[in-house]
Parts: structure tokens; sequence; C-alpha cells
């Protein structure tokens, strides 16, 4: 029998897409003693992560729950739930992201009406409006907030109303943007909006974040035909985390909600806006190192992203190489790029507990040493 060694990871630090830097205390939190799901404590947990989402997102929808998977998971769960069969939704697609959104919408058997811009562009509203004005009844619109693959964050101040006027739901992936920069759920009229754990709250992966509101959950308990997902059932969901009953639905991961419980403390204490400024300060700071380094950022500055930089990769030089060199010799993860733009830029996210001054400064440094 052979019986791997003892388990020793690199203490990274982690400027890429996600995930990023976790902080001591949520370790901590993650390594306390597990209890039973049902535990009259792990129930207090879940009422006060519901209480704490609600602060994050700025909501007070009711369902504002921790679903058990990663980011995609909290995706699948915002479709499923409220597309059936027939539907037609309008998807915003200008990256990874919105294609896999669009991906899911098919795979509900519901009809995806892509709107795309070009990778490194944000979605252009009145193009919406067209597809909306054409297509006839719409269920849903679906964005992404901040567009991991190309660093672009997506205007939504008017989207709402648009959306309301023609009668949609609005789905939002905030997955990048969550506890970095402003997700104003119900000022902005978002209906379904869903996040990671791994981007700018700072936690392990595990858990997805995502809130409905009354008009989208009363789809959901409405539907003709049953949700296509047994394990993403809201419903079903809900009455775990919210019914008097607690009926058993499926075993939460304890540990991993009391992580993001201690995740979710840090942003409380440090206050929404001191933090989504920290964020914005930090990425000021690493675009001003790297123009020094001749690194021009991909994307425009009014649609620009500060958790996840995208900087366009002058010519002739071996990127992987580069992101190899940062790991092996100065232990800094930063993401190249996916699709269209693999090999055309680098993606260095500044999310959460990344996103400090001492790592843009470490950083710049290591690629002036490798740059020459
Ligand atoms: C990371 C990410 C996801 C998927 O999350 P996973 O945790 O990888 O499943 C979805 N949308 C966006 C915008 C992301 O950045």
């Amino acid at each position: 029998m052979n019986i791997p060694g003892e388990l020793t990871p690199s203490q990274r630090i982690l400027l890429g897409p996600g995930p990023s830097c976790v902080h001591p205390r949520v370790y901590q939190a993650m390594a306390k003693p597990i209890v039973g799901h049902l535990d009259p404590e792990f129930l207090q947990v879940m009422d006060e992560i519901q209480e704490q989402l609600r602060f994050v997102m700025q909501t007070r929808n009711r369902l504002t729950i921790a679903i058990s998977g990663t980011g995609s998971a909290g995706m699948e769960a915002a479709f499923v739930n409220v597309i059936e069969p027939g539907d037609k939704v309008v998807v915003g697609v200008n990256g990874v992201f919105g294609n896999r959104m669009s991906d899911i919408v098919s795979r509900c058997g519901a009809e995806a009406i892509r709107v795309e811009a070009e990778w490194g562009q944000a979605i252009d509203l009145q193009k919406l409006e067209d597809a909306l004005k054409q297509a006839g009844q719409v269920k849903a619109v679906a964005l992404v907030h901040a567009e991991t693959s190309t660093g672009v964050l997506q205007p939504l101040e008017q989207a709402g109303a648009l959306c309301k006027k023609h009668g949609a739901l609005l789905i939002l992936d905030a997955v990048t943007s969550l506890a970095g920069l402003p997700v104003k759920v119900d000022e902005w009229q978002i209906d379904v909006c869903y996040s990671g754990t791994q981007k700018c709250l700072s936690c392990p992966p595990g858990l997805a974040p995502l809130t409905l509101s009354p008009a989208a959950l009363d789809i959901a308990q409405n539907r003709k035909t049953k949700v296509q997902s047994w394990y993403l059932d809201v419903t079903m969901i809900a009455s775990y985390w919210q019914d008097s009953s607690r009926a058993y639905h499926h075993t939460a991961p304890i540990n991993m909600n009391y992580g993001l419980r201690e995740a979710l403390r840090l942003v409380q204490e440090e206050g929404l806006e001191t933090r989504f400024e920290r964020h914005r300060r930090n990425s000021a700071i690493l675009l001003k190192q790297l123009s020094e380094l001749d690194l021009t950022p991909f994307v425009d500055e009014s649609i620009r992203l500060p958790s996840l930089n995208a900087m366009s990769i002058p010519n002739g030089i071996d990127e992987a190489a580069v992101r190899r060199r940062l790991l092996n010799e100065y232990d800094i993860e930063i993401g190249g790029g996916l699709g269209a733009l693999a090999g055309k830029v680098w993606r260095i996210g500044l999310m959460g507990e990344s996103s400090k001054k001492a790592n843009v400064v470490y950083l710049a440094a290591a690629l002036r040493e490798i740059l020459g």
C-alpha cells in the first residue's frame, strides 16, 4: 500500500481569476468542530448567513441563501428554477461566462437569444432592447456583472427598468463582483442574483450565494413542470433553510458555511464602501506600476473591473513561461487568457484578501525582474 506523504501546499499569493487568498480567521472558523446539519446551533449559523448575505447583496429578499456548490451551481440554480422548456431568454454574451449561461439556458429546453459583444466590450443596452422588442414574450434577461474572462464591468443602472418594461426577469451573475464592488440587488431591480465564495468574498470555493426576488420566487413556486434538477430546486432547499419544519433536503457542508459566515463577518467589519474603495485603490496602484513596465490594460477605463485586471501582453513574450516563473520563483499565481484571449492577456485578480498594496508592489517587482 502506498500512503501519500503529508500534505504541504505552498503559501501562494493568489492574484488570478480565483480562488483568492483566504484570511486566517476563515481557516480557523472552518476548523471548528462539526455539528449536525439540523443541530440548533447550525440552524442559527444558517439564519445568520442569510442576514449577512442580505447585507452584502443589498437586498431584503427573503429567499437569500447559500447554495451548496461552487459559483457554477449558483448559475445553474438561477436558471433551472425560473426557466421552463419553451421559454425565451435573452443572454448577454461577451466572454466565457455569458457563454456558459447560454449553454445552461439551452439545457433547460429554453431558447437562448444571444446578444453578443466583442470580448473586452460591455453588452450594449440598446441591442438588448432591440432583442427584447423582436423576440416577443421573453422570460428573462441574463447578464454577467463582472466578466472574469475579460475584465469587463457591465453597466447595470438601466438594465432593471428595461427588463421590467418588457415583463422579463433580470438574472445577474455577480460571482466576481459581490463584496468587491457594489451589487445593489433591490435598487437595480435584479430578480435573481448569484455569486461564489472564492472570489471577492475570499472564502475557499464551495458555496454559492443566491437571492430571488418575490417575483422570481413566485415563478419558481408556480411552474408547470418540476425543476429538472432535484438538488438545485430552491423551493425544497428553502424549506431546509427557512421553514420552521427545517425539512432535511441535503446535508449542508457545515464547515464551509462556518467559513462563509466568518468571511462575511470580515466584510461587515470592514464596511462595504471601505472595501469597494480598497479594491479600486489597489487596482489603480497596479495599473500605475505596470504602466512603468509598458503593460497596458486591455479594457477601456469606463468599463474596467477593479477585481480582475486584464493586461495586454506585449509581442514576443512567452506568457506561459512568465506565469510559470511567477509561480515557481515568487509563489504568485496570475491567470492567462481564456478562449479568444488565450495568449493575449494576463488576468490579474485583486479580490478580497488578495487586494492588498503589498501584493501589488511585490507582483510588479517580480514582473520587473522577469521581464528585465
Ligand atoms: C468563477 C466564475 C463562475 C463560476 O464559478 P465556479 O466557482 O468556478 O463554479 C461563474 N461566473 C463568473 C463570472 C465567474 O468568474
